[in-house]
């Protein structure tokens, strides 16, 4: 067995020179304002065991990290469905690009861009009703803690500043791969992305995948196979167009989101979330990658 208190110790230690390397995200004026030397780390086991270093128990925004959920929810309800409308291939572009959505006639490539989470978002309202507030419930189940919320400055600034996200919903509205209105979808979008979590509630979160699937309650969210689904995007769709460089130094599924947090998932052990506002140029926290690369190093775990 594992002492996973002294692997995230070490760790730490390890990373402590690239903490506060990169750029805090600033094209969402509310996140420039983060403290760029933060570092956490969480790990929760299958079983319910929860380890963490550094700022781990303190709340950040979620923002990308929140695709996957939304994904796993849309395709609970939907199923297959949902690839008529969103591919499951790397784009190989930034998250945030426009440039395939035309020769591809509006179907985005993946989930985890910002078109394809679009998408999703759009598919979960026409689903429920309320897709924030679906995503936030789950949120709050699976993480076991119910104070879980959204950030009401960060979705504003995000909504203010939203011109790319707009561009790319109106644009996937003109091929008819949106159902709702434009601004109905992209409010829930950046109130979904406006969540705040600390690294414990997301190694938490993330379990269910960890579980192939099982909630924290002993059901089923996803089957087996859907689970496994899921973590395929993840591992090559997660982290944008550095997915292939996270693959060969991490080699676990993960999700990354400009807020400088980072998800990933060892089948039947852990979830596990390291956060590190400073980013590279894909979007990545610069800690974060480092933390991932040195904890699969020392530990031997991952899916290869
Ligand atoms: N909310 C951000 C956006 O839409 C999410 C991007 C990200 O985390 N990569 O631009």
């Amino acid at each position: 067995m594992h002492d996973f208190q002294s692997i995230l110790d070490e760790v730490m230690a390890a990373v402590r020179p690239v903490v506060g390397q990169g750029r805090v995200a600033n094209y969402i004026p509310a996140l420039a304002s983060v403290d760029p030397s933060r570092f956490g780390m969480a790990l929760a086991t299958v079983d319910g065991e929860v380890f963490g270093v550094g700022d781990w128990r303190m709340p950040f925004s979620v923002q990308s990290i929140s695709k996957v959920f939304a994904l796993a929810l849309t395709l609970s309800r939907d199923g297959d469905a949902i690839w008529r409308r969103v591919g499951k291939e790397p784009s190989g572009n930034p998250f945030n690009s426009l440039v395939q959505l035309e020769y591809e006639q509006g179907v985005p490539r993946n989930p985890f861009i910002n078109a394809g989470a679009l998408v999703m978002t759009d598919r979960l309202l026409s689903l429920t009703g309320d897709s924030r507030g679906v995503v936030r419930e789950f949120l709050r189940a699976e993480s076991g803690n119910p104070s879980v919320d959204f950030d009401p400055v960060v979705a504003a600034s995000e909504a203010e500043h939203g011109h790319r996200n707009a561009a790319l919903a109106h644009f996937m509205k003109s091929y008819g791969n949106i159902e709702n209105p434009v601004p109905l979808v992209l409010e829930h979008y950046f109130w979904q992305c406006s969540l705040a979590m600390s690294c414990a509630d997301l190694a938490r979160a993330c379990g269910f995948l960890a579980r192939h699937g099982q909630v924290s309650s002993g059901t089923r969210l996803l089957s087996r196979s859907q689970a496994k689904q899921v973590n395929a995007v993840m591992l090559t769709c997660g982290t944008y167009d550095a997915a292939g460089e996270f693959a060969y130094r991490v080699g676990l599924p993960c999700k990354s989101g400009v807020g400088g947090g980072i998800i990933a998932v060892i089948p039947n052990r852990c979830g596990l979330c390291v956060w590190g506002p400073g980013l590279d140029s894909h979007g990545n926290s610069v800690a974060g990658v480092e933390a991932l690369d040195r904890f699969t190093t020392l530990t031997g775990l991952s899916v290869f």
